[in-house]
């Protein structure tokens, strides 16, 4: 069964993530470790860097799980 999309404030910013499609690769724990934390709940902590570095991180993502929105 399909688990639902996540997502997660930071200012201007939503994070969404689709668990359906994350490979798990590890790249965003990698690049911003103060944000992504796969063993801890929640596993996004929009806190640990700006929005600039959350969407640069965001756009790494090599199979499009990780995605956001801006608000205007
Ligand atoms: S970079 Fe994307 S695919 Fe890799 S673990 Fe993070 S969310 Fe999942």
């Amino acid at each position: 069964m399909e688990k639902p999309k996540r997502e997660y404030q930071k200012g201007n910013v939503t994070v969404t993530w689709n668990p359906n499609i994350c490979t798990h690769s590890g790249i965003c724990a990698r690049g911003l470790p103060n944000v992504f934390k796969p063993k801890e709940k929640p596993w996004i902590q929009t806190e640990g860097a700006t929005e600039d570095e959350i969407v640069n991180q965001v756009k790494q993502c090599p199979s499009g799980a990780l995605g956001y929105r801006l608000a205007r």
